[in-house]
């Protein structure tokens, strides 16, 4: 039995969730609609049919406070669930701080981040649905290899764009995808008429998230029995993710401990909402004042510097209007090292939260979260992904302002993933090569022109 002085709070199995928490029943704030692109009218479960199985569009627009997780699923999940709830007692020590840190570690995955936990999900009611492929984009490579892996088991093919400039880069991310069984290609390709129309204007084209997107979403589009998955950003993915906080609700438990405070980096919404939504819900029904910090780049200030607005899902507008925080669906973020949080938009559930004042967004550069990042390895012995380190800085400062203060604060924050395959990150930190770039004002003028005229 695990006691609440314990480092590592471990869950038996059997207390793996049996539920997903669908915050959607309880927002404290109106969901705006999700809007056709072409015609800006509200969108049916048929709009989105050539791309997902209904179970997961029905997901999507679920107001169900709870969502049976099938046993299918959570059989992948008991490979690596419940994660370990850490409390990081050496990270205090050297921070001479009265603050508790505990962080939920979502790295122990077979791919190495929080991403299985959705990809498990989707591919399982895809199969259900009879489809044969699916269809995805990856920048970074952690979303292509939670896929291939989740394919793998569940017997679909799986077909990953990789952006080529990633493809060439980080040659291992795609050996690691091609180990579970999916089919790589660097992305712009000439496998599609998107990728054509790329490569005729550009031959030496080292593609772009968004130019990926429109090659997978393409190829699902044209056969009935390919779909496409996507990683971040949609509230089934958000649902899917809730298995992280469920879990760390009776950890912190176990530790006799309640956070003050909930951490999560943000790049399209996913490991914070997993995490964070199940202590929203008390918070909501229950009343502890918990305040909840989403962190993001600087080069990418989304939720900082974007305003709250109608905007496409991808670079070519193709995908549905969703009221969001967002860049602009043009903005090309510049080249960090925490690919993962690239995205011009944000999940709209924890853009209404954030509009209504229950998540307040922070941005930090790349050297003060590279830091945090090595302070944290040396003190815990984990190295950790680009992306969590972003909400490793943030729960490092909650710990410094808690010794100022003199307050016995506890912390709780996500470490999303590992970051054994961002060695060149830290080779160009170790270097003194990071740039700490933050988006240029009139750089964010520029990517909002193209925001699309709704009527409200
Ligand atoms: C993809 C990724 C993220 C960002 O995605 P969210 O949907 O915002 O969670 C964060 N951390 C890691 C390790 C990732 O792979």
């Amino acid at each position: 039995m695990t006691c609440p002085d314990e480092t590592k709070i471990y869950l038996p199995e059997s207390e793996l969730p049996e539920a997903w928490y669908n915050i959607a029943a309880d927002m404290p704030v109106p969901i705006p609609p999700v809007l056709h692109p072409a015609t800006a009218k509200p969108i049916g479960p048929a709009d989105l049919a050539p791309l997902f199985p209904m179970a997961l569009i029905e997901q999507e627009v679920s107001t169900e406070r709870y969502i049976p997780i099938p046993e299918p699923v959570r059989e992948v999940l008991r490979l690596w669930r419940p994660s370990p709830l850490m409390r990081a007692r050496r990270l205090e020590r050297a921070l001479d701080t009265p603050a508790r840190i505990y962080f939920k570690y979502e790295g122990v995955s077979p791919a190495g981040s929080h991403k299985p936990n959705t990809a498990v999900a989707q591919v399982y009611y895809n199969k259900e649905e009879g489809i044969r492929r699916l269809t995805t984009e990856t920048g970074a490579g952690q979303w292509g290899t939670a896929l291939s892996m989740a394919c793998n088991f569940f017997g679909v093919e799986c077909k990953v764009y990789m952006v080529k400039i990633s493809y060439q880069q980080k040659p291992y991310r795609r050996s690691l995808i091609e180990t579970f069984g999916a089919r790589v290609i660097a992305s712009p390709s000439t496998e599609t008429e998107a990728g054509r129309r790329i490569l005729a204007q550009d031959p030496e084209s080292r593609g772009a998230l968004g130019i990926a997107i429109s090659e997978a979403v393409e190829e699902a589009a044209q056969h009935d029995d390919i779909h496409y998955a996507l990683g971040s950003v949609l509230n089934h993915v958000l649902l899917h993710q809730t298995v992280i906080g469920e879990e760390a609700l009776k950890q912190m438990a176990i530790a006799e401990a309640y956070p003050d405070v909930v951490i999560g980096c943000v790049g399209g919404g996913s490991n914070f909402g997993g995490l964070a939504f199940p202590f929203m819900r008390e918070r909501l029904q229950r009343g502890p004042k918990t305040r909840f910090v989403a962190v993001e780049p600087a080069a990418c200030p989304t939720l900082t510097k974007g305003p709250y607005a109608y905007d496409y899902g991808d670079s070519a507008g193709l995908a549905p209007l969703v009221k969001m925080y967002t860049l602009g669906h043009s903005f090309v973020p510049a080249g960090i090292h925490a690919g993962g949080l690239r995205y011009h938009g944000m999940s709209p559930l924890i853009s209404a939260l954030v509009n209504g004042g229950y998540v307040e967004p922070v941005a930090y550069t790349q050297t003060p979260v590279f830091d945090a990042a090595v302070q944290f390895a040396r003190a815990e012995g984990i190295v950790p992904a680009p992306e969590s380190s972003h909400a490793i800085r943030a729960a490092i400062d909650e710990a410094l302002q808690a010794k100022e203060a003199g307050e016995a604060r506890t912390i709780l924050f996500n470490l999303s993933g590992h970051g054994h395959f961002d060695m060149a990150a830290y080779d160009a930190y170790f270097r003194g090569e990071l740039q700490d770039y933050a988006l240029p004002p009139d750089k964010l003028q520029e990517a909002l022109r193209t925001l699309p005229k709704v009527d409200e």
